[in-house]
């Protein structure tokens, strides 16, 4: 099979022009094996998840034995050590009083979930009008309905699917004091109608890789509780790593009131995604009034497979040095990709923990910058006006060298081109 099938849909994809896929057949550590038996270096860790590289035989371990005791069960009425066990541990690592879990399958109903409960935290206490989120311009949360009203409202997607979306209220990050006055000022004006403020911290992903310092990250924090708005912090692309600690949130010393989790939670695996929620919140939804209970509940929620790999997922945090080699990332790609900073064509280049970015100023033909990477052994997946890695925290140094080395060279020859 070399080319596209023609039942598949692809994401993202013109499929009338857009160059076949390539067929995997294996995977193991950071590598993707082909049909043709080539194999490429994967830049990306499949789309941000996997953090421990492929196939990590304690995973494997842990999913085989689930798969032979219970792969599936129903969640309502019912529950599992699996999940009781997950969301224990996770509310131990989160900061604060996070401490109660609502599982789901994907970070996109991750979100709906935080901008649900954030509405529904204020039908709870009796405020009605309460409807809009607060979201930044260049931010991404997912690709269904509210998630998607909450995404940069210049972007593609959001352009074309306007008129279908509620209406968001949006900022600038509070990167100047001046944006951080027009932020305050919004607050204010929109107080009445928002039920809460949503961001990425320190990073947002799809957006661009834009890049922002704790400090912007705390005024948010700071500003949303001065207007009494709830803080719901989207760490799916973030979390588990990502940044250099295991929750981007530490590194600016705050506790949002919700928090969303998916991409690495279970180490690139399996579909699985949390939202938690702190004391307070959960609080709001205790009562007697069956309608005040959190009005979700999917199919294959807390499916205790993705459980399983996420708790095997986490105790490879315990036991490899994941942290460490996250930050040791970050020196190897600020090294490796100076040489591209200042040079004419290139906007500018970002590093924080296992994320390194180059901008272009122009969009760069992106087909043919993936496929002269391909040709090189190398798995990358630019977007827009950006390149960039973000490999498994495990990443071998020499897989990581080729990673950088090619990342430079491509993105010299792009600028040629250009
Ligand atoms: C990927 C991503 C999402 C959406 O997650 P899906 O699993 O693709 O639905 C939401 N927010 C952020 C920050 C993401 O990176």
């Amino acid at each position: 099979m070399t080319r596209a099938s023609h039942h598949l849909w692809r994401p993202y994809t013109q499929m009338r022009t857009a160059d076949p896929p390539l067929e995997a057949v294996r995977t193991h550590g950071s590598r993707i094996v082909l049909a043709d038996g080539r194999e490429l270096i994967d830049g990306i860790a499949s789309w941000w998840t996997a953090v421990h590289g492929y196939n990590h035989p304690h995973i494997a371990e842990a999913l085989s034995g689930q798969l032979a005791t219970m792969p599936h069960v129903m969640f309502g009425g019912l529950t599992h050590a699996p999940a009781e066990r997950l969301a224990a541990r996770l509310a131990a690592l989160l900061p604060g009083t996070l401490d109660h879990v609502f599982f789901t399958d994907s970070g996109s109903v991750a979100v709906e979930v935080a901008l649900k409960m954030a509405v529904q935290l204020w039908l709870n206490r009796g405020v009605t009008g309460r409807t809009r989120v607060l979201a930044f311009r260049g931010g991404y949360h997912g690709d269904t309905m509210g998630a998607m009203s909450a995404c940069d409202p210049e972007e593609g997607m959001h352009r074309r699917f306007g008129a279908y979306l509620p209406a968001q209220v949006f900022c600038d990050l509070p990167r100047r004091a001046a944006e951080t006055d027009a932020l305050d000022a919004t607050l204010a004006r929109h107080r009445e109608e928002l039920a809460a403020v949503i961001v990425e911290p320190l990073v947002q992903g799809a957006g661009g890789m834009l890049m922002h310092e704790p400090e912007t990250l705390a005024t948010v924090a700071r500003l949303a509780r001065r207007h009494g708005l709830p803080l719901i912090l989207d760490e799916i692309f973030t979390g588990f790593g990502r940044t250099g600690t295991l929750f981007a949130c530490e590194q600016a010393g705050i506790v949002p009131d919700i928090l969303c989790l998916s991409k690495a939670l279970t180490g690139g695996t399996l579909a699985l995604a949390a939202t938690v929620a702190s004391r307070e919140v959960f609080e709001a939804f205790l009562s007697d009034d069956p309608a005040a209970a959190l009005m979700h509940g999917p199919t294959f929620m807390a499916n205790p497979l993705a459980c399983a790999a996420a708790n095997a997922s986490l105790d490879l945090f315990e036991t490899e040095p994941r942290l460490a080699q996250a930050r040791a990332i970050e020196a190897r790609l600020r090294e490796g990709l100076a040489s591209l900073a200042g040079r004419p064509g290139i906007a500018g280049v970002r590093c924080l923990g296992a994320i390194g970015a180059v901008e272009f100023e122009a969009p760069p033909d992106l087909a043919g910058l993936k496929r002269r990477l391909v040709e090189r052994g190398v798995w990358v997946r630019p977007f827009g006006r950006i390149l960039y890695l973000t490999p498994a925290l495990s990443v071998p140094e020499a897989d990581l060298a080729r990673l950088i080395e090619e990342t430079v060279r491509a993105a010299a020859e792009a600028m040629n081109r250009a």
